[in-house]
């Protein structure tokens, strides 16, 4: 099944309101709405709303880095599926490697699959963030690291559900590094992905399933890894705070589009 590239920028805590609006307003009047590439954004929560004006009418989509696994209630500081959807958000980020490592407490696959649950019934569509740490990769655990965290993360979900996910193959030694994977280990680690997604949700549902590639994505790399044939497009960080450099990676996107058509964002 052809899967449609789906390039999302992850703007951390990073950026005023100002720069927000700023660079989505260039985004948004960049990106034309015919483009065979999907594109979210993930700003900061509390400038979601102020994104979600400057991007209104254009085609790129609204993301959040993190939400809570309850609807309401007593939690304090924390936000909402509901309140996500209910400010226009379509995707949100879940299980990113800083909130698994770097962020404490360190969340963990209980936890993350909670998110993910939560975040489906709240009528969101859900980016899993995946991803060995240079440890694992070093002693060979890759594949089972990957395994492990694609079935605790989506662990009870309905198979139905699959095209409102999208995973995010994120190895931590490749995150704000400035390392790369090597093309060769980006479809590697996609194609097995894939195949686990398989064996979770069934061929058909493995194959509408979007697998970004995160971990220094530039200008520079952004079309090789995409012209993977399991590299389904791109979570990019760092370079998707300069409206030119996001604008590039889409646009290699773009490039190997014409082999790719179908799932709608
Ligand atoms: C990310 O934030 O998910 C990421 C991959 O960051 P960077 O592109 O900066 O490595």
């Amino acid at each position: 099944m052809a899967r449609k590239l789906f390039i999302t920028g992850n703007w951390k805590m990073n950026l005023s309101a100002e720069q927000c609006t700023a660079l989505a307003s260039k985004l948004a009047g960049s990106v034309e709405p015919d483009w065979p590439v999907a594109v979210a954004v993930c700003p900061p929560c509390v400038y979601l709303s102020v994104v979600g004006a400057a991007l209104d009418g254009s085609a790129i989509r609204l993301g959040a880095q993190n939400v809570y696994c309850e609807s309401n209630g007593a939690f304090t500081g924390q936000i909402s599926p509901p309140m996500l959807a209910d400010i226009g958000c379509d995707y949100v980020i879940i299980g990113h490697s800083e909130t698994r490592h770097t962020i404490e407490p360190h969340e963990d696959d209980a936890l993350i699959n909670r998110k993910v649950l939560a975040a489906l019934a709240g009528g969101l569509k859900v980016i899993l963030c995946i991803g060995e740490t240079l440890d694992q990769r070093k002693q060979g655990q890759t594949e089972s690291i990957l395994e492990a965290q694609l079935t605790a993360g989506l662990a009870n979900m309905h198979s139905s559900l699959a095209e409102k996910i999208t995973i995010a193959y994120e190895p931590v030694w490749a995150i704000g590094t400035g390392q790369t994977a090597t093309t060769d280990q980006a479809q590697q680690a996609h194609a097995f992905v894939r195949t686990c997604l398989a064996g979770q949700f069934g061929l058909a549902a493995a194959n509408g399933i979007r697998i970004q590639y995160g971990g220094s994505v530039k200008p520079t790399n952004a079309a090789d890894l995409l012209a993977q044939p399991d590299v389904d497009g791109a979570l990019v960080g760092g370079a998707s705070l300069k409206a030119d450099d996001f604008l590039e990676i889409i646009k290699a996107g773009l490039q190997n589009a014409s082999q790719t058509s179908g799932t709608a964002v």
